[in-house]
């Protein structure tokens, strides 16, 4: 063999090993970001659903369109649900679509993880993940006639705000002071110390380990079309339609639930 193989060889047979070294190899570059994720987040408490991911789909809404009246109107929920979210739906699979390493990442490891991802995608789909996320949470929140009963979580309301009334009252406040698109949140740290939280444009914050108990759309399109500019009475009319029920279960869930694991 001449010297020259003799070379080529040695450097493959070295560039085989640092291949095979697990610092290197693919799978265990998968498994050091795994942890990275794991140590910077311990407390966190939202259930990560991981069936949902890429290619994401419009959730079906869990009732009828007109199922909210007269307090949201069949019209707005049709062009909310169908038009609004459906465009966070396509907007989020069309920034994803070109980075199949996301492919498997859930809506909520998504949000959860935005620091991880590449730049030219990281805001939108902080856009757009947070408002598929927001919607799907906030649909499921709404429900007509649902009575408010004894539970922890109206224990701990009572506690934190006096009474039921001052909460609502602390909540409105909240809403209407939200300047431009957003949401306003009731949310629960990992201790189940709760806390009424704005949020500007499709931000959410499950990224602070706050767990999301209530929330309401105070962007235009979630009331425009009945209330026009009367976000007042929007929000009045939104406490008819709180599902307490869906309310306690979040509540009973945020210290129960691991996101990631
Ligand atoms: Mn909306």
């Amino acid at each position: 063999m001449k010297k020259r193989t003799v070379l080529l060889l040695i450097g493959f047979a070295i560039f085989l090993n640092i291949a095979s070294n697990p610092i290197f190899a693919n799978e265990n570059f998968s498994q050091v970001k795994e942890k990275i994720i794991d140590t910077r987040s311990p407390n966190i408490v939202i259930e990560d659903n991981k069936e949902n991911h890429f290619p994401f789909s419009l959730k079906p809404l869990p009732y009828d369109t007109s199922a909210l009246e007269p307090y949201i109107d069949k019209k707005t929920m049709e062009i909310h649900h169908s038009k609004h979210v459906k465009a966070y739906v396509d907007n989020l699979n069309k920034a994803l679509e070109t980075y199949p390493k996301y492919h498997d990442w859930s809506l909520e490891k998504l949000l959860y993880n935005l620091d991880d991802l590449p730049k030219d995608i990281r805001q939108t789909v902080k856009n757009n993940a947070g408002g598929v996320f927001n919607h799907n949470f906030f649909f499921d929140i709404l429900k007509k006639d649902v009575e408010i009963y004894d539970s922890n979580l109206i224990t701990k309301i009572n506690e934190k705000f006096g009474s039921i009334e001052n909460f609502k009252t602390e909540f409105k406040n909240a809403a209407l002071s939200v300047f431009g698109s957003g949401w306003v949140w009731l949310v629960s740290d990992k201790d189940g110390n709760i806390s009424i939280e704005k949020s500007a444009n499709q931000d959410n914050l499950i990224s602070e380990n706050l767990f999301p108990i209530i929330a309401i759309d105070v962007w235009e399109h979630a009331y425009y079309l009945l209330y026009q500019n009367r976000r007042n009475e929007y929000i009045d009319n939104f406490f008819n339609v709180i599902n307490w029920d869906k309310a306690v279960e979040n509540y009973e869930k945020h210290t129960t639930t691991n996101y990631n694991k």
